[in-house]
């Protein structure tokens, strides 16, 4: 298996989220929940336009998911998904992501003004995860891949069988170490928590399945 890298200012912005002590780490959810509601969004707009697409406003979700056990949290969404070529280029090169192409040298190196200010996307990521994998299926596409990186030096992209289009994001969570435990981001009552302080305003709905007592 292949490993491509990373796009050097891509590198740089990793390697910032990935020894990050920001002590607002929660804020990559608020980032993977935005890019799944984009995602939605894009799908939308694909079916207003084509009349093969019906688009049915309760197909449309976005889910969040953490496992004890396996100590992960998935984010799944019913978006317009990513084709091989976009998991390659969207998710490796920053040169496409809004607020950050505009950023100045002085400031990516100051990386506490950008994470708090403006929004550092999917890389944000990796401030939580040792490895994310992030299994897609475009709406043009009947084949679905996997791209999968510890945002260290590149990433790879395999075939996968997903049946539905859109996109699921496994974040597998650091270790917690003496300086610094991530166990909260699989506490249900946590993940509602920051859900409700960054996402309150998002469009579609954000389910969770809760443990019953
Ligand atoms: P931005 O959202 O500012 O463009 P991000 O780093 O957050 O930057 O995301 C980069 C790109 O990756 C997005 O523009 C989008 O094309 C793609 N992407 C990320 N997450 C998803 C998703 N869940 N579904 C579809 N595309 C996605
Ligand atoms: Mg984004």
């Amino acid at each position: 298996m292949t490993k491509i890298p990373f796009q050097a200012e891509s590198q740089r912005l990793l390697e910032l989220m990935i020894n990050s002590i920001y002590t607002h780490k929660e804020i990559f959810l608020r980032e993977l929940i935005s890019n799944a509601s984009d995602a939605i969004d894009k799908m939308y707009y694909r079916a207003l336009t084509d009349d093969n697409i019906t688009f049915n406003r309760e197909d449309y979700y976005i889910h969040i998911q953490p496992n004890k056990e396996e100590r992960t949290l998935t984010i799944t969404d019913t978006g317009i998904g990513m084709s091989r070529e976009e998991l390659e280029n969207n998710l490796g090169t920053i040169a496409k992501s809004g607020s950050l192409a505009f950023k100045k040298e002085q400031e990516i190196q100051d990386g506490h003004d950008i994470i708090g200010q403006f929004g550092v996307g999917f890389y944000a990521a990796f401030m939580i995860a040792s490895e994310v994998t992030v299994t897609s299926r475009s709406v043009d596409e009947t084949q679905a891949y996997a791209w999968t990186s510890d945002g260290t030096d590149g990433f790879s992209i395999n075939p996968v069988d997903k049946e539905t289009i859109g996109t699921t994001i496994v974040l597998k969570l650091k270790e917690n170490s003496e300086d610094e435990t991530y166990d909260e981001y699989l506490e249900e009552h946590r993940l509602q928590t920051i859900v409700k302080k960054y996402s309150d305003f998002i469009g579609y709905p954000i389910t969770m399945n809760v443990t019953t007592q």
